[in-house]
C-alpha cells in the first residue's frame, strides 16, 4: 500500500524517490482538489496557444547553439532557426538522452540538475469491451499485479457510456510490459483482469485494445518528470537563466506548483517568456 501511494505520482521506483523529492514536486497538491478537466480534450490548449504562431510540426531539433547575444536551433532536416533568444522546452527524458547537442556544452549546473531529475516509465493499455462489467460508480481499481491501476475514462465523473477500462502502469511494471510485444502486454493485462473479475472473465468480452507506451516514445523518453533522491533543487537549477540567450521552460522546470502537470508546464512558459522579455530589453 505504501509503495502504491508513493509511486503512483510521480512514477519513479522506490529506490529513485525520496520524501524530500516528493515534497519538492508538491505531490500532496494532487489531494487538494486541484483537478480540472478540459472538456474539448487537452489538444484544445496547445491549439489555442499556437493560434497565429508559426508552429513547425515534424521538426526535430538536434542541436542548439547559444551565446550571450543569440541562439540557433538546428533541425535534423537541416533547417536553422536563428533568434535573439531561444526557450528550450524539451522533456527531461530527451535532454538527458543527449538527443539535443548544445554548443557550447551546458554548464555543469545544468547537467547536475538533469542528473537530479528523472522521467518516469509509464504506459497505458486501453481496453474496449462488449459491455460494462463493473459498477456504475467505479472510478479506479488499485491492484498489486502487473498493472498498478485500472480506471474508467471519465474517472467516475459524468456519463461513462463506452465500456472502456484503462490500465495505467508505472515504474518497473511499465518497463516490464514495454519490453513485451503489444499483443503480449495486452494478454498479460487481460489475464490480470480475469484474476480480478473471475466471475466475468473480461478477456472473453474484449473488443479492442491499444497500448500507449511513453517508455519508448522518442519525443518524451518517459512520462512525468520527478526529482530523484538527492536531487532537491534540480528544478530550480534547470530553470535558472544562466545560459545567455538560451532559456528554459517545460514541466521539468516547474517550481511554483505541483510538477509534471500541464498547468505547471504552462506556468513555466509564462515565467520564461517574462525572462526573455527582460533579457531582450536590457
Ligand atoms: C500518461 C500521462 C498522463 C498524464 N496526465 C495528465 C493529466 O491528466 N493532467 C495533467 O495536467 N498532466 C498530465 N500529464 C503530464 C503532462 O502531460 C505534462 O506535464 C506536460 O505535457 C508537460 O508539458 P511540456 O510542454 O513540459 O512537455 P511535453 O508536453 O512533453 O512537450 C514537449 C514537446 O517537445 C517535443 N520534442 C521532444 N523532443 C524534441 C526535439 N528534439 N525537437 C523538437 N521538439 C521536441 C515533443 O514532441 C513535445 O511536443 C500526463 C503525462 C503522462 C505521460
Amino acid at each position: 500500500m505504501a509503495e502504491q501511494m508513493l509511486t503512483v505520482h510521480p512514477l519513479g521506483d522506490l529506490d529513485q524517490l525520496s520524501m524530500i523529492g516528493i515534497r519538492d514536486d508538491r505531490v500532496v497538491e494532487l489531494e487538494r482538489g486541484v483537478d480540472w478537466r478540459l472538456t474539448a480534450g487537452y489538444d484544445a490548449l496547445p491549439t489555442w496557444i499556437g493560434k497565429n504562431l508559426d508552429v513547425r510540426y515534424e521538426t526535430k531539433v538536434d542541436k542548439i547553439q547559444w551565446s550571450e547575444s543569440g541562439a540557433t536551433a538546428f533541425s535534423t532536416t537541416g533547417e536553422e532557426f536563428a533568434a535573439r533568444s531561444v526557450i528550450c522546452t524539451a522533456p527531461i527524458g530527451v535532454l538527458k538522452s543527449g538527443a539535443i547537442q548544445f554548443s557550447p556544452d551546458l554548464p555543469t549546473s545544468k547537467w547536475q540538475a538533469l542528473n537530479g531529475l528523472e522521467m518516469g516509465s509509464v504506459m497505458k493499455i486501453l481496453f474496449r469491451f462488449k459491455e460494462r462489467f463493473w459498477d456504475d460508480g467505479l472510478t479506479m481499481v488499485g491492484c498489486d499485479g502487473p498493472v498498478r491501476l485500472y480506471w474508467t475514462p471519465l474517472y467516475g465523473w459524468g456519463e461513462d457510456a463506452t465500456p472502456v477500462l484503462i490500465a495505467y502502469v508505472g515504474g518497473y511494471r511499465a518497463r516490464a510490459l514495454s519490453a513485451r510485444t503489444e499483443a503480449e502486454a495486452v494478454a498479460i493485462a487481460l489475464a490480470d483482469l480475469d484474476r480480478i473479475f473471475p466471475k466475468v472473465l473480461p478477456s472473453q468480452l474484449i473488443e479492442d485494445s491499444q497500448r500507449v507506451d511513453w517508455c519508448t516514445n522518442e519525443n518524451t523518453r518517459g512520462g512525468y518528470s520527478f526529482v530523484r533522491v538527492g536531487g532537491s533543487g534540480s528544478r530550480q537549477a534547470l530553470a535558472a537563466s544562466d545560459t545567455g540567450a538560451l532559456f528554459w521552460a517545460g514541466d521539468g522546470t516547474a517550481t511554483e506548483s505541483i510538477a509534471a502537470v500541464v498547468h505547471a508546464a504552462y506556468a513555466t512558459g509564462l515565467r520564461s517568456a517574462a525572462e526573455v522579455i527582460s533579457f531582450l530589453g536590457r
